[in-house]
């Protein structure tokens, strides 16, 4: 079953990539868009599980493309 829905589709706001500032890994990260259905969102470090805050209309996707160099093994400690 479908249903059409009245508004915007959803496009991508953009792709960028990233080297965490805490454990140093690069990583891509995929920003979904919606008009309308846009507010904070998180995405996460895929190695240090780091929190970003971004706008988006869901949680992006990440793709790590180069591992972790900082020679530790803890997860970023998010207070
Ligand atoms: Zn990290």
């Amino acid at each position: 079953m479908s249903m059409l829905v009245e508004g915007t589709p959803p496009y991508v706001r953009g792709t960028f990539q990233q080297t965490c500032g805490y454990c140093g890994c690069v990583f891509s990260v995929r920003v979904p868009g919606r008009i309308g259905y846009e507010g904070p969102e998180n995405y996460y470090c895929p190695e240090c599980h780091k929190r970003f805050p971004v706008k988006a209309s869901r949680a992006p996707g990440v793709t790590l493309i180069s591992k972790r160099c900082d020679g530790r093994k803890a997860n970023y400690p998010d207070l």
